[in-house]
């Protein structure tokens, strides 16, 4: 299953104003550790703490700017809050240190349980345009899950994650996939009719 369609693309509006803050912070204080764990410790605090905003084109990334949610000062303070936080207890004493990367486990898990819905789910369209849809509208609608980890360790973490967490997705997934398939992006010339009955 391919995540996005080829001219489609797929990010969280709100890390790019978290990217642009912390620019601005790490340009005004030379005392900060701009070591990758610690930048990333400071990403995954202040985007947890903040509401995100998928896009999945260039003209929903137009509506996410024009939206500005989170507005900067809201970002300015999770961001501040995130490397007071980081600055009290860093934890760069790790060998693996240039290994550091940063993952939202809530995306994780929304594909995973997209996957699973269409595997299931013969009669819901599986095209990359709706699924991509369906991720956004899925995450916008949760809790971001961001993490600081090192390489090769995300999947083993994910698995441990809960079913209720899984259950609590496979709602969430479930409502997005009906709005999407209610009003479908994709070109339906293109699509088969008789299978689109429910679309
Ligand atoms: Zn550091
Ligand atoms: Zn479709």
């Amino acid at each position: 299953m391919s995540r996005t369609s080829e001219d489609a693309c797929f990010r969280n509006f709100t890390e790019e104003v978290v990217e642009r803050t912390m620019a601005s912070v790490f340009a005004a204080d030379a005392s900060l550790c701009s070591c990758k764990r610690c930048q990333n410790d400071i990403r995954a605090l202040a985007l947890n703490a903040l509401t995100p905003q998928y896009y999945v084109s260039e003209r929903s990334r137009m509506l996410a700017r024009m939206i500005e949610a989170p507005s900067e000062t809201e970002t300015a303070e999770s961001v501040n809050a995130a490397v007071r936080r980081v600055k009290a207890i860093p934890r760069h004493s790790d060998a693996a240190d240039s290994e550091a990367a940063l993952i939202n486990y809530s995306e994780e898990m929304v594909w995973r349980v997209i996957h699973d819905v269409v595997t299931e789910r013969k009669d819901i369209c599986s095209c990359p345009q709706c699924l991509t849809d369906t991720a956004a509208i899925t995450l916008n609608d949760m809790r971001p899950r961001y993490h600081s980890t090192l390489k090769g360790r995300s999947y083993s973490k994910l698995d441990e994650l809960d079913q209720k967490f899984y259950a609590e997705c496979w709602v969430t997934v479930f409502h997005a996939l009906t709005k999407v398939s209610t009003q479908p992006h994709h070109n339906r010339e293109k699509s088969d009719q008789t299978g689109t009955e429910t679309l």
